[in-house]
């Protein structure tokens, strides 16, 4: 079964080359994949990238993976010369989403088919799907965990909260705090949260980089500016692990040895591991093999001459066009279900969190 599905989707993706070989677009044989990914510094895309490289080889094709380190003119130098070696399809994790339209159009003109991966590329009609989670509810899952664990339907409060976001260059961090700011901002309004520091733009909370270490000297200076008067902090919004990590550091720097409600996202290891010990709250786990098997999906029906499988083609408006999307749903994951979600599905190993 196994060798007829290779064979299968090998023999697709030939044919498939072999039609785009009459612009340029193909080399003959199994089709040609660049997979651009955005940093080796955060676990998830290091599974991303070895989950795709794998799922694709298994269908037959030849894959060029690179990783960027979160500079946005070296990942459009990478995904050049991934156009110039012809390949069929690019599969792309934007460091910067505005930063593309031009190689983009370069790919478009060889007719080479482009799938955002995870993060949607903005302004440019050059981009045919996209593959992802559902953002904004990561976002809703954390500020419910939020509401939840303060009880706020129940307790009067007033508690304090402040909030991090991501990276202002990629596309998912205003969906993730709008679908937060959304479940947590009727309870500021109504008095039972309170953002001492004040800081609750977009521009404001957003962390450069993804960087933790951005993240830890922020919450260094709103300690030190807005609980210098013995207050405490309750409750910090964060939107990815390694930023909650950063805003633990900086407390604990700080004095704190219970740590307020903190959200999180990815089940890294080391998060998870943070959540077992009671520094992290939650976590939102998105499962990277099923993104990686969606895309992989994708690319097989579109080379095929098929329509992909799509589930939302009203709300990825990349400023161009609407991108028709496959998203994914994630899960809230704390210590009561990290087992069950992460580890009896084989997404960590039990031991990497001894
Ligand atoms: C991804 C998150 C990730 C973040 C930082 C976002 O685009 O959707 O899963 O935590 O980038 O790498």
């Amino acid at each position: 079964q196994l060798m007829t599905g290779t064979i299968g989707a090998a023999a697709v993706a030939m044919v498939a080359s072999a039609c785009a070989s009459e612009d340029g677009g193909g080399e003959g044989g199994g089709g040609k994949v660049g997979i651009a990914m955005p940093t080796k510094t955060s676990e998830r895309w290091i599974l991303d990238g070895d989950n795709l490289k794998k799922a694709f080889e298994e269908e037959g094709y030849e894959v060029s993976l690179q990783y960027a380190n979160d500079v946005a003119a070296d990942q459009v130098s990478q995904i050049e010369t991934m156009v110039g070696q012809n390949v069929d399809v690019l599969v792309i994790a934007a460091i910067d989403n505005k930063s593309l339209s031009g190689v983009l159009a370069q790919a478009k003109g060889q007719d080479i088919t482009v799938i955002a991966y995870d993060r949607l590329i903005l302004d440019t009609p050059d981009v045919d799907y996209y593959a992802s989670f559902d953002n904004t509810q990561v976002g809703t899952l954390q500020g419910t965990y939020i509401v939840e664990a303060l009880d706020l339907a129940n307790q009067a409060g007033p508690f304090n909260i402040e909030l991090f976001a991501g990276a202002l260059t990629d596309n998912n961090t205003k969906y993730f705090f709008d679908g937060a700011w959304a479940v947590l901002e009727p309870f500021v309004t109504e008095g039972k949260l309170v953002v001492k520091s004040g800081q609750t733009t977009l521009e404001q909370i957003a962390t450069e980089n993804w960087d933790g270490a951005v993240a830890q000297e922020r919450m260094d200076n709103i300690l030190s500016n807005f609980y210098n008067d013995g207050s405490v902090v309750d409750a910090v919004l964060a939107p990815y692990d390694g930023i909650s990590r950063g805003i633990i550091a900086s407390l604990q720097g700080n004095g704190y040895t219970t740590m307020p409600v903190i959200t999180g996202q990815d089940a890294e290891v080391e998060s998870v591991k943070y959540i077992i010990d009671g520094l992290q709250s939650m976590t939102v786990y998105k499962d990277t093999r099923e993104l990686a098997a969606t895309t992989v999906d994708m690319v097989v029906a579109v080379l095929d001459g098929n329509e992909p499988e799509i589930n939302d083609d009203s709300t990825y408006d990349n400023g161009n066009k609407v991108v028709p999307a496959y998203l994914l749903e994630p899960v809230s994951v704390d210590v009561n279900n990290y087992q069950e979600v992460v580890v009896d599905s084989g997404y960590i190993a039990e031991e990497d969190l001894a």
